[in-house]
Formats: C-alpha cells, structure tokens, sequence
C-alpha cells in the first residue's frame, strides 16, 4: 500500500501544525510521498505566504521596495524552523528569490517559492528525501500537466527513493520557467503525483473533516458526506462546494485512485472518500446540496421554434460571441432559456439582446434576474422515484416559487431555481426533505 499525502497550508501554518503532521505521517509506513502547500493562515485575518510572495512580486514589478514583505516571509519560515530546532539554512534561497524577483519579476515564480520553502523544512524535519517539482513535473503550453513527460521523470527521480517530500502547486513550464497551478493547486500536484507513482489512495489533509451536504453556512450542522463519486463531486463543486480544487480529480480520475479528505486536527475521523463508482447507498438518497445566487435567464420565444433548424445554434453563437459561458439550457416546445452568471451578462446585455433579434427574429425576449440556483446531487436519485416530489412538495409546503427545473442530463442531479431572496429558506427545506 502506497499512500500520496497532501497537506493543505492551513496544515502547515507553524511549528504546531507540522508536529501534527509528522504525528500522521509517522503513524501509517505507508504514507510515502508527501505533497505540502506554503504555510497558510495561523489565525483568521493572518495572511498567507502564498499572498506575501505576491505581494512581493507586484512591488518589484513596479520596482518598489520589497525588504519588509520578504522580511514578513523569512519570519514565517524562521519560526517553524526555530520551533522544531532546523538547521536547514533558507537564507541563501531567501536572497536569491529577493534579487531574481527584483532582475526579472515573474508572478509564477514568485508563488511558488512558499511551496518550495516549505518542502525543504518538512522534508528535514520527516527525515525525507526532496523532491523539486520543477524536475518532475512538466506544464504543457496550455497550463495542463504532461502527463507521460511527468511519470516518466517522477519513475526516473522517485526510484530508489522510499520516502519523499515534493512542494505542490508548481513545475516547470514549456518554456523553460517555473510554472504554477491555478490557486489552491497544491491539490492538483498532490494527485499528478498520485497518478505518476500509481499509488493506492491519495489522502488530501485540510482543516475539515471531508464534505457536508449542505454548506454549513446555510444549513445548521449538516451531515458529512462518507462517499462521493468523482461526477458527484463535479455537480456539487460546480454549483459551490469546495473543498478540493476542482482540476484534482482529472489527473486520478482515468486510474480509479480514490481521494481521502482528511483533517489534520481531528486525524480520527474517517472524513470522505472521493471514488470512481460504489455499490454503498447513500444514506438519505441524495448525496449533497449545492447553489449559488447571481444567475439570470433570457427567455426567447417564438411561435413554431421547434421547427426552425439551427435555432438554437444562432442564439448560443451571440452569447459566445460576447464571451458568456451558458450555465444550462431547458427548452420548451416555443421557449428556450439560457441561464447566465448575472453579472456577467449585465456588462453585455444590450448586445446580447440585440444580436439575438438579429439572428433569429424572436416574438419576445424576457429577462429574469436574481435567480438562485439549487443543485439537489445523488448517484441514487436514478433509481428513486419520488425525488422530484420530495423537492417539490417541500418547497410547496414552504410556499416558496420554484422558477425553473432542470434534471441534468447526467441523471446525477435536479436543478432548481428560485427567487434569490428564498436560497436559504429553500436549501434548508429540501436538506430537511431528504437528511431530517
Ligand atoms: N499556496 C497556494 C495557494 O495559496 C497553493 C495551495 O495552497 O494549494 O493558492
């Protein structure tokens, strides 16, 4: 059994937090190949070093001063190093991000160097051997990870090697220079590595235990989520949850790894495993709710629609010519409704609302703003049929208006829109439908 272990920053936040790491990893032999973000916040209001190297970065840019920012970052790393009793020496690599930042500013760079930092400290402090990612993981010109370059040189670099820290959010770009992941993409380093090395299972380490069904926010105390499909995940992080990085899953997704959310404050709880498929139910049917406000729709409609070919083609064309990613689509028989991120289409609504008439000549084009979006998510609702019914008789008993239905095509989930102003009413009525 081969584990990938990846611990979030607010993992890694100082010396006591890496003890609690050194604690997991020491428990379990197999947890071989560890995968740390730069240290984040230690408090709320705290900032991460992640957004000081940014910040450094900008300065130099503008050739400003950065002697007090880098200052803030060596503090970070003197603590846990003074702490724990290090003798790793980062002076050197200090100085020398602080003079390449001020020769030649690069904002990938820049962000990197927390994950960096922090992997030599760990990789002393777990007696490991280091990994730099900019050896072994390879950005294709699009920012996708190479995947055959990077288990090639990962199988080369790892062999012989039985334990080994290797920083994530970074490698190296097509062009020669360090390359990063979008924010938060330590997670996506962690199951590239997963899938170069072919572990068993990649344990990603944060500072919950796993997913809830309902975003706690909204819903008071919600149950965890014990299992979750990969496609699951995808329709519940589309509509809002995040607790992983939404790229993570593709890298391990083909090779059926399953993901272990874990939290390193509460190292006992099982947290939620991320699986390709599963025989267990889910407990309550759904999996998991989801959604967000800010949405609209445009209703289009005109008489013998359904007969026009390409009608729908011409409409969508407007909006991908004004750069507005389509959220969903339900039709009727002489309606179509597009559903648009709000803000997004305000800044081109006229243009829209003119291309549309031009192309195809509609009766009418309404608008509906200050939707909130709903998306109830179950593997199991396939099989049920009363699903819609839960949902909808607990809106009804709510007297809450539901605007627009849509079962995805998927078959994993129903979505639902309502007025912004019942979002919370609603998602609680439909938690309390299907969980009590
Ligand atoms: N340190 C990076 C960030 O703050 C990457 C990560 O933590 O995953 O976004």
């Amino acid at each position: 059994m081969i584990k990938v272990v990846k611990f979030g920053g607010s993992s890694l936040a100082d010396a006591e937090q890496f003890r609690k790491v050194r604690t997991i990893i020491e428990s379990d032999p197999s947890r071989a190949y560890v995968v740390p973000s730069a240290p984040g916040r230690r408090y709320p209001g705290d900032t991460k070093v992640t957004d000081l190297l940014i910040e450094a970065y900008e300065r130099a840019a503008r050739q400003a001063d950065i002697t007090d920012v880098m200052g803030r970052i060596r503090e970070r790393y003197n603590n846990i190093a003074e702490e724990l009793g290090l003798t790793t020496d980062l002076e050197e690599d200090l100085r020398s991000i602080a003079e390449s930042l001020q020769a030649e500013p690069s904002r990938d760079y820049a962000a990197s160097r927390g994950e960096y930092l922090n992997g030599r400290l760990l990789a002393e402090y777990l007696g490991y051997g280091f990994v730099d990612p900019y050896d072994v993981i390879m950005f294709r010109e699009d920012g996708t990870a190479d995947m055959e370059e990077t288990e090639r040189l990962m199988d080369a670099r790892l062999t012989g090697m039985s334990a080994a820290v290797i920083p994530g959010f970074y490698g190296r770009g097509a062009d020669g220079n360090v390359r990063t992941f979008s924010r938060g993409g330590s997670d996506v380093t962690g199951s590239i590595v997963a899938a170069a090395i072919g572990a068993d299972v990649y344990e990603n380490w944060t500072d919950v235990s796993g997913f809830m069904a309902a975003d706690p926010g909204v819903v008071d105390d919600p149950v965890g989520i014990h299992t979750i499909t990969y496609s699951e995940l995808r329709e519940l992080s589309y509509m809002g949850a995040s607790v992983l990085h939404e790229d993570a899953i593709f890298p391990i997704r083909s090779r059926g790894i399953p993901i272990n959310i874990r939290n390193t404050n509460r190292p006992d709880d099982e947290g939620s495993w991320i699986v390709e498929s599963t025989a267990r139910r889910s407990e309550y049917t759904i999996t998991g709710i989801a959604g967000s406000k800010g949405f609209c729709a445009v209703l289009i409609t005109k008489a013998m629609m359904n007969s026009e070919v390409g009608f729908c083609r011409k409409v969508l064309q407007v909006f991908e010519e004004c750069g507005i990613p389509i959220e969903h689509m339900p039709t009727g028989i002489d309606t179509l409704t597009v559903v648009v991120d709000e803000a997004a289409f305000l800044a081109r609504e006229q243009q829209i609302i003119s291309g549309i008439h031009r192309v195809v000549d509609p009766d009418t084009i309404e608008i509906e703003a200050g939707l909130g979006l709903i998306a109830v998510v179950g593997r199991d609702i396939r099989y049920r049929n009363d699903t819609a019914a839960r949902i909808f008789d607990s809106l009804a008993d709510e007297d809450i208006n539901i605007r627009m239905i849509d079962q995805g095509s998927s078959q994993l989930n129903v979505i639902i829109a309502v007025d912004e102003g019942d979002f919370e009413k609603a998602t609680r009525c439909i938690y309390k439908a299907f969980v009590g």
